[in-house]
């Protein structure tokens, strides 16, 4: 059959304008000799992997970061010899093609180093390898001297090469400096105490990148501000330059009626009119990301708020219009319109959670369109 797609209005529309903008700022912001990474895991945020690599690559970036072998196999499908990282844990049985497809993997214990030595000289080609310290994560990562000093020896091995070495904040976002310096600290001398420096040298995130200048190393690895989103309120009164926001979420009325006092909308006919009012569907549910918690939320149409009335069904909502309109008017469910703007904040507030969520929580139902 030919390729019949995006038939229903709603999708994500991703401007990479906006990215281009984040990262080329970056690039300026940082000393020039530090190596942008363009943290890339979770389909980019959610943002659409390939796309976002290349218009990061374009402005600066020199590598990509991702978090499973699938999602560095899918980039390496479409992006030949860019370097790209998984800074996650690994099976062993996925090292082989992490040498022959040239994807970088994390060392993060002598246990698996040990095991991929059992198979790395029936290698195609060098496997390269990043040290990963545990300054203070508590993640993933060797912990001391003598465990960073037993991978790095046991790494200089037939078809094995170390070419970098991290390490990861866990509270570069917020304002207290203490912990964040106590890691910078662990991790310097743990770099420190090795024979030789590996070539790649990093630590810092978004918010370090941004906000902790020291920090830089040979690379930053940066995120969430690549999409033009503040990791914390902290960063985003702190930031050097302005962000622009990539993602904006889109569709079209597609029924509208009138109801009247004691008509109800929706699942448990929760929703009760008062008098007369204008009601529209809109093509979007919680099969898409629009979780059921998001039942308060507001859109944006004819440039005014509108309320979600009666529950999220699975595809489809219910809003209150301010007055009649008609099928086939723009809403924007993120993003701006006329005067308003709905940031996703507003929606992370709601749900009690952080930025990082919301774009990866619209799922592959909703079609990414990309603006050049
Ligand atoms: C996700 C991730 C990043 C990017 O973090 P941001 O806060 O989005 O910049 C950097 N390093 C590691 C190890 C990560 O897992």
């Amino acid at each position: 059959m030919e390729e019949l797609q995006n038939f229903r209005p709603t999708k994500a529309v991703i401007d990479l304008k906006a990215i281009q903008s984040n990262v080329s700022n970056l690039r300026k912001h940082l000393h020039s000799n530090v190596h942008i990474i363009a943290v890339i895991k979770a389909n980019a945020y959610g943002h659409g992997d390939i796309e976002v690599a290349r218009a990061a690559l374009e402005a600066g970036a020199t590598m990509l970061a991702v978090a499973t072998p699938e999602e560095a196999l899918h980039v390496r499908k479409h992006i030949a010899d860019t370097p790209i990282l998984i800074l996650g844990a690994v099976p062993v049985n996925f090292t082989p093609y992490a040498a022959k497809y040239d994807i970088t993997l994390t060392v993060f214990s002598t246990e698996w180093l040990a095991a991929v030595r059992d198979i790395a000289p029936t290698f195609e080609k060098t496997l390269n390898v990043h040290l990963k310290v545990d300054s203070g994560m508590g993640r993933i990562g060797v912990r001391s001297a003598e465990a960073l000093r037993e991978v790095y020896d046991a790494a200089q091995f037939k078809n094995i090469c170390v070419d970098g070495i991290f390490t990861h904040f866990a509270t570069a976002d917020e304002e207290g400096t203490a912990f964040y310096e106590h890691q910078v600290e662990v991790f310097t001398s743990l770099v420190n105490s090795l024979p030789v420096k590996p070539r790649l040298v990093h630590a810092a995130n978004t918010a370090a990148s941004l906000v902790k200048e020291h920090v830089q190393f040979d690379a930053v690895r940066f995120g969430i501000s690549m999409y033009g989103l503040s990791p914390s309120d902290y960063v985003a009164h702190h930031l050097p330059y302005e962000l622009k926001r990539a993602l904006s979420l889109e569709t079209e009325i597609v029924h509208v009626k009138q109801i009247h006092a004691g008509d109800t909308v929706g699942y448990g006919a929760t929703y009760v009119a008062t008098g007369d009012e204008w009601i529209a569907t809109l093509p979007i549910g919680y099969a898409d990301g629009l979780i059921r918690g998001l039942g308060n939320q507001e859109v944006l149409v004819g440039g005014v708020r509108a309320p979600i009335v009666g529950r999220i069904c699975m595809d489809q909502i219910m809003i209150k219009l301010p007055k009649k309109m008609p099928v086939g008017e723009r809403v924007v469910l993120i993003g701006t319109q006329g005067d308003d703007e709905i940031l996703i904040e507003e929606w992370a507030k709601r749900l009690n959670t952080i930025v990082y969520e919301i774009p990866c929580m619209l799922n592959s139902r909703i079609p990414r369109i990309f603006q050049a």
